[in-house]
């Protein structure tokens, strides 16, 4: 870190608010909903947070209040879902802090790598994230 000419560093964060709309502003993505490169499905939570927004609008035209309380209500169990798969305690095993630790980390993943267990986990891994959710459908305007 100290030697290196490009060091970067960052937090990673979730993003949790209780409501994602004031008056007219609205919020969508990570902004309102960010669920962390650790849980990936980011750029979907956007994506299917600006469908479901536009079709909520849509659906109830001249009257926002009401498009913007179903945007909620319809996606909170998507958001839910996917910033439900990042479980903090896991993760802290793998940002070990101590000298010890580190090597010991190393260690046990050139171990699984060696014994091609990531790749192992990656053919198990289910690829429905975001559960039984179902993406609204709405018919064109
Ligand atoms: C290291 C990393 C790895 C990731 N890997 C994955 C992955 O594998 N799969 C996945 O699905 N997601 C991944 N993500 C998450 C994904 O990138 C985000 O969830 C996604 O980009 C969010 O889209 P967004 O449009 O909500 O926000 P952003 O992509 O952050 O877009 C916001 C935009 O607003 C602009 N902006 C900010 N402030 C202002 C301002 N005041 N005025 C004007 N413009 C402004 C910013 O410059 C930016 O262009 C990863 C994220 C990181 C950091």
């Amino acid at each position: 870190m100290k030697d290196s000419p490009f060091f970067y560093s960052q937090e990673i964060a979730q993003v949790h608010i209780d409501r994602w709309s004031k008056g007219g502003v609205v919020l969508a993505g990570d902004a309102a909903y960010c669920a962390s490169p650790y849980s990936g499905m980011g750029i979907s939570g956007g994506l299917v947070g600006a469908h479901v927004l536009a079709g909520e609008i849509n659906r109830s035209p001249g009257d926002l209040p009401t498009a913007l309380a179903a945007y909620e209500r319809v996606l909170r169990p998507f958001v839910d879902e996917i910033q439900g798969e990042v479980n903090p305690r896991i993760l802290r095993v793998g940002m070990p802090l101590s000298k010890h630790a580190i090597a010991a980390f190393r260690n046990a993943t050139a171990l699984a790598c060696f014994l091609h267990i990531p790749d192992l986990v990656a053919r198990m891994s289910k690829e429905d994230s975001g559960g039984d959710w179902q993406l609204p459908l709405h018919e064109a305007a």
